[in-house]
């Protein structure tokens, strides 16, 4: 017999209780497991046509529900009103009708083309198959972008999906799973498993493949359970995303994207601008000016529309993160030219702050903030930056300013990040065509996104078809005189190629 435990849900800019939701025992996600592979075959044989409709119906359905969904979103993770709007409705918009439109395309059957002259004549196919149930494990930063970004694929691609949502931020997944059931989602296809740790565990312990996006810690554990279990897992980890600017670059854009990248959802976004290296010539310029905008910015409790411009932290220990970054690095000689404090208000407050006369051995230069802090240290040039951009363990993005786009370019190809931009910053991630994921171990192994991100959630078959011919057949001979000079024919071609 099991005990249902309830885990409160709090807005984290008021600390006011929103909500509750199930904290699920390892029996309940079983029984979704068993109801979710149930359903499985019949999703997929309703083919990528009838998934399309239902996916399509439900990209309608997100932007008709927009203010409700915005408005779970912001009371759940305390993000301003556009952080939900641009980074959340609207990725998770195009991701429907992307997806939808896609998975024909890149998971279509390939005819493969072979050298080996024992299957001459005969036809290789390629064909991707649902691997049954996926499991996606979500973090709090982004609940619908980060969750549903992976849920939707692995629905196209005709998997049934259980997805376990941060107990931080659930009630997105929730009000979407409503949307999807009106939208004609067959029952079970989709389960979402509200619960902590544990409850991710026993989703791991009963799904075909796994999805993860979280902490590099978190990370580490879900794949040895996955390899314990010889399952797919793939890990969209942690970041500490490098921007460096060259002393040709635009100050006056580089700024804007600095001030604007670091601070974005409070700076709880994974591929945020986590710390600036900028040569020397431009280093006083290019300070004065992020400093200027980061101390204009607008923080607060989101209220609709143009209210604020950044909201509170979501997760409450991140408080305690940013304190120790920021804390260590003026203990060890760094200056706070504006924020370096915590909110005085209910909820979990922390001032978007500006560093410089930091170094690499400043936990804020290497740790993982995930809060709006912008370190910014003085290079002497391009050579340094790279260096220093390339001195850690992660390396999911990194951005480049130059005017010289070849420079720029040369320089974005010589970091080890999974993707880098030029003259520009994260936009990358709303270019569904392209792949996006850890360049290093600590932020993940795997991509989302491109024909990647759906053949992921997919086995491979491999069809060889051949036409029943008894006088070609080599094999219809075995071990008879025939199997012999035929061979010996087949060598003497192969041969005459080799000479
Ligand atoms: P987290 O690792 O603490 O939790 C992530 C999820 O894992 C939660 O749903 C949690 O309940 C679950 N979980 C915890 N223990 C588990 C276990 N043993 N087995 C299975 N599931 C378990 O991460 P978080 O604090 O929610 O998210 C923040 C982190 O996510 C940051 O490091 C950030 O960089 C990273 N992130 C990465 C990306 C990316 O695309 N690379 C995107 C967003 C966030």
């Amino acid at each position: 017999m099991t005990t249902q435990t309830h885990i409160a849900v709090e807005n984290p800019a008021t600390g006011e209780v929103i909500g509750h939701v199930d904290d699920m025992t390892a029996q309940e996600v079983g029984e979704l497991a068993r109801r979710a592979r149930a359903a499985q075959p019949g999703w997929e044989a309703m083919g990528f046509d009838g998934r399309a409709r239902i996916l399509k119906r439900m990209q309608r359905w997100l932007t008709d529900n927009a203010d409700k969904v915005i408005t779970t979103i912001c009371a759940e993770t305390g993000k301003a009103y556009e952080d939900a709007q641009i980074a959340e409705l609207s990725y998770g918009a195009a991701a429907f009708g992307f997806w939808a439109d896609k998975a024909p395309k890149y998971l279509a059957d390939e005819r493969i083309r072979s050298s080996a002259i024992f299957v001459k004549g005969k036809r290789l196919v390629l064909r991707y198959r649902p691997v049954g149930v996926v499991g996606v494990i979500g973090p709090w930063n982004y609940p619908l972008t980060n969750s549903f970004g992976d849920c939707i694929p692995a629905l196209a691609a005709g998997n049934s999906v259980i997805l376990k949502p941060s107990e931080i931020t659930p009630l997105t997944s929730l009000l979407l799973a409503e949307g999807l059931a009106e939208c004609g989602l067959p029952d079970d296809v989709f389960a979402v498993a509200t619960g902590c740790g544990p409850t991710g565990a026993a989703v791991l312990d009963e799904v075909d493949m796994i999805m993860f996006t979280g902490s590099t810690a978190t990370g580490r554990k879900v794949a040895m359970r996955a390899a314990e279990r010889l399952i797919p897992a793939s890990l969209e980890l942690g970041g500490k995303d490098p921007m460096i600017v060259l002393a040709d670059a635009n100050i006056e854009r580089a700024a804007n994207h600095a001030a604007y990248y670091s601070m974005f959802n409070c700076g709880q976004t994974c591929i945020s601008i986590e710390r600036c290296y900028v040569e020397a010539p431009v280093y006083d310029d290019f300070v004065a000016r992020v400093t200027e905008k980061v101390r204009a910015i607008r923080q607060g409790v989101p209220a609709g529309p143009g209210s604020i411009d950044v909201g509170s932290l979501t997760f409450p220990p991140q408080v305690d993160t940013v304190e120790r970054h920021v804390d260590e690095a003026r203990d060890r000689g760094a200056t706070v030219l504006t924020g370096g404090h915590r909110g005085p208000d209910k909820g979990y407050w922390y001032e978007p702050t500006v560093l410089v006369g930091v170094d690499h051995d400043m936990a804020c230069m290497r740790e993982e903030t995930f809060g709006p802090t912008l370190p910014i240290m003085k290079v002497a040039d391009a050579e340094e930056a790279i260096r220093m951009a390339n001195d850690s363990e992660y390396g999911l993005s990194a951005a480049v300013f130059s005017r010289d786009l070849k420079r720029g370019e040369a320089v974005a190809r010589r970091l080890n990040a999974g993707a880098v931009t030029v003259n520009d910053a994260l936009i990358n991630y709303t270019a569904l065509e392209l792949p996006m994921g850890g360049a290093k171990p600590g932020s993940g192994v795997g991509h989302r996104h491109g024909p990647g991100g759906i053949r992921k959630y997919c086995r491979q078959q491999s069809l060889l078809i051949s036409r029943f011919n008894p006088r070609r057949d080599i094999h219809m001979h075995p071990y008879k005189a025939t199997r012999t000079r035929l061979l010996g024919r087949l060598l003497a071609i192969l041969n005459r190629g080799v000479s």
